[in-house]
């Protein structure tokens, strides 16, 4: 049995400022993008290239803050966090602060498969892209009007802004999270980060055991919302834990760390996840996170709300 989950960001999604468009156009994207994942988990393919797959979708839309949709930083540029883990070799990959790249998550698996490193970052991650033939974009396939104008209201605000906090531009950090049919598990997250960040901000999207974790044994998680917050609660190998040594189901572990230890923080998003048997958690202390989810010969579930 095969399952996959993906999200586009949580956050004060407002039901009011949610026209009928809007929620079509958000639907068939996570629509497609998941059907993409799906596909390759019908044909017996892994977890891995199944959340690769889903998440270049989510990247390639402007509708999403992350590849193409991403916030603008302080410096007017976007810069880019991608990571993905498998669960089945316990690699992961991930970059940190790139521009150019198409589909980070890509750049994130070829670090996981064709480097002998985790993470790498800024212009050494962009070298390493050349070496390894990704086509470096201009910055104009990344410019979307709306995105600029949330930058200018937090420079005129003096904010760094989560992008879930712009009431009338909801998007958000990109996931998602497979079982194959190999009983194999992964998980994969892309974000464009903060609109305003500043100084090399790096949230917690790319860094393993906080943004994205995956391990057979227990868990995949990717996550979204305020990364700080989900850094210093290494969220996603938080979860992980509270499977692996106090047993708790996926579902009681989700909630432990979103709805309780980020909340007592202060700490606003969520995650999707999914464990060995392939059962599908989402699980967010925001209003809202746009999600799908899909189950091998189940019908195709998408919310938002
Ligand atoms: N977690 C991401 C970050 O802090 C932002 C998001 O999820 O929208 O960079």
């Amino acid at each position: 049995m095969y399952s996959i989950a993906i999200h586009g960001g949580a956050g004060t999604i407002d039901k009011s400022l949610m026209t009928s468009e809007r929620e079509k156009a958000y639907k068939l994207a996570l629509q497609t993008s998941i059907q993409k994942g799906e596909e390759i988990l019908k044909k017996g393919g892994s977890a891995i290239d199944a959340v690769a797959a889903a998440v270049c979708e989510l990247e390639n839309q402007p509708l999403f803050n992350a590849g193409k949709g991403s916030v603008f930083n302080a410096a007017g540029k976007n810069e880019m966090d991608a990571s993905i883990m498998d669960g089945n070799r316990m690699l992961a990959g991930a970059v940190a602060g790139i521009w150019g790249i198409k589909n980070p998550v890509l750049l994130a698996k070829e670090v996981m498969l064709n480097s002998e490193h985790v993470l790498m970052m800024g212009k050494g991650a962009i070298e390493f892209a050349k070496q390894q033939k990704f086509e470096l974009l201009p910055d104009d396939y990344f410019f979307v009007e709306a995105r600029y104008i949330q930058l200018l209201q937090a420079k005129k605000a003096g904010v760094m802004q989560l992008d879930h906090a712009d009431h009338k531009n909801k998007k958000g950090t990109v996931g998602a999270v497979a079982k194959d049919i190999h009983g194999n598990i992964a998980a994969a997250t892309s974000t464009g980060g903060m609109t305003n960040k500043k100084f090399g901000r790096v949230g917690d999207t790319p860094i393993i055991g906080s943004g994205c974790y995956a391990n057979n044994n227990t868990c995949a998680i990717s996550c979204t919302g305020h990364g700080e917050f989900f850094m210093r609660q290494v969220v996603a190998y938080d979860i992980s834990c509270l499977m692996e040594y106090k047993n708790l189901s996926l579902e009681d572990a989700c909630n432990e760390v979103v709805k309780n230890k980020l909340v007592k923080t202060g700490g606003e998003g969520g995650l999707i996840g999914v464990n060995r048997k392939g059962d599908i958690c989402f699980s967010f202390n925001s209003p809202g996170m746009y999600r799908a989810m899909i189950k091998e010969n189940e019908e195709l579930f998408i919310g938002i709300f």
